[in-house]
């Protein structure tokens, strides 16, 4: 095999708890050449020459993966390079080891650029937690627009897809589209040839529409409840479909105001835990003092710990990852379950379940440490540090 080069060479020493069961012992994590090479309990400290990052009561998980994020810090994922990369370093920052930058529904022009600069910044491995591109559109329902700008949503099409597929190449990884649109099961078809996630979202579907879409290629559920038809008994529309799914990954925002705990609840008995995926669907303004701002045209206002528009509809969130995955925990998830609900689980809709999203040997060397609050205290990705940027020298 050659080695990667944007591994970090050399061995590494990761000092700091391992969960073992639902218990955690002090344990040591070795890396070598960007690679989990051994897990060992009790505290290694004979290698002096190795880097050697002692965190004592810490606890150390394979790092985070959100499927869904469209900002933080005030940088935007839709807004260029430099825009990226500091987004990457946000996210970094909070334990986030592979994102896919979410480009929302725009028009055309724009949105190609948006996807040039993401698929160049993923191709360049800059910043190196940029896994691909998840696009949020356009193929979508007005009707279940939510925040999103419903005036550049189009009709889908073979071609119009394959344009934008030709912008971003293989870093296309989900595209979110509503399938009872006339044109969707061909381009479902498409992305299943591509090895495109393809996801049902803001959608308007009805219950046997949104099943014919599970059934004939669509993978993923893009935030399973929000901006799509609800659950009724008589009419189970999308929501019905996905829980009655025997195969579907779905997404659940966990930020506290999007989702109940009792339908977090309820997608976990209907789906099983393996098949959830905690994103945070974080706008740019995330983590930021401010108290209005701009997203995708329209002015989003904080509420509390809601981003809303103007007439009250949520925007989307104002969480990151490691924030929603403390709340899954808060609302009763065993931490194990939780955890792997935004690292494994996120890493297997990717394809990545061989290389990312688990902390055992043979797997790339993503990890984060964190405090008991879930906040990130050192994040590395594939052996190199990139949080904290100065705290320690390699
Ligand atoms: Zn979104």
């Amino acid at each position: 095999m050659t080695p990667d080069p944007r591994a970090a060479s050399g061995r590494c020493l990761v000092l700091a708890d391992l969960m073992r069961g639902g218990e955690r012992v002090p344990g040591t994590v070795v890396v070598e050449d960007g690679v989990i090479v051994e897990l060992c309990f009790g505290r290694r400290l004979s290698e002096p020459w190795a880097r050697t990052y002692d965190l004592p009561g810490a606890l150390v998980l394979a790092g985070l993966i959100d499927l869904h994020v469209h900002g933080g810090g005030g940088f935007a994922a839709a807004d260029g390079r430099e825009h990226l990369r500091r987004l990457g370093a946000w996210l970094a920052a909070r334990g986030v080891t592979g994102f896919l930058a979410s480009v929302p529904s725009r028009p055309q022009d724009e949105l190609c650029s948006a996807c040039r600069a993401v698929a160049e910044a993923a191709s360049a491995g800059d910043p190196p937690n940029l896994l691909g591109l998840h696009l949020e559109g356009p193929f979508l329902s007005p009707e279940r627009a939510g925040s999103l700008p419903a005036g550049s949503f189009r009709q889908p099409s073979p071609l119009a897809y394959r344009s934008l597929r030709a912008v971003c190449g293989s870093w296309l990884k989900v595209l979110t589209i509503a399938p009872e649109l006339p044109g969707a099961g061909e381009v479902i078809a498409a992305c299943r040839r591509d090895g495109v996630v393809a996801a049902m979202g803001h959608t308007n579907a009805g219950f046997d529409e949104a099943r014919a879409g599970l059934s004939s290629g669509m993978a993923h559920v893009t935030h399973l409840f929000n901006a799509m038809s609800p659950f009724h008994h008589r009419a189970p529309g999308a929501v019905g479909a996905a829980l009655t799914s025997e195969t579907a990954t779905a997404e659940l925002i966990l930020d506290g105001e999007h989702v109940h705990p009792a339908a977090m609840a309820l997608a976990r008995s209907a789906m099983g835990a393996s098949r959830l995926i905690v994103v945070s669907d974080a706008l740019p303004v995330a983590g930021t003092a401010r108290e209005s701002s701009l997203w995708e045209g329209r002015e989003v206002f904080r509420r509390g710990p809601r981003l809303v528009f103007a007439d009250g509809t949520l925007a989307g969130s104002a969480v990151s990852l490691n924030e929603a995955l403390a709340t899954a925990i808060g609302w009763g998830l065993e931490p194990a379950e939780a955890v792997a609900m935004a690292s494994a689980n996120p890493a297997a809709v990717l394809g990545l379940e061989g290389r990312k999203g688990r902390l055992v040997p043979g797997q790339d060397a993503d990890l984060v440490v964190m405090d008991k609050d879930w906040r990130a205290l050192l994040t590395l990705v594939r052996g190199r540090r990139v949080w904290p940027d100065q705290r320690w020298q390699d």
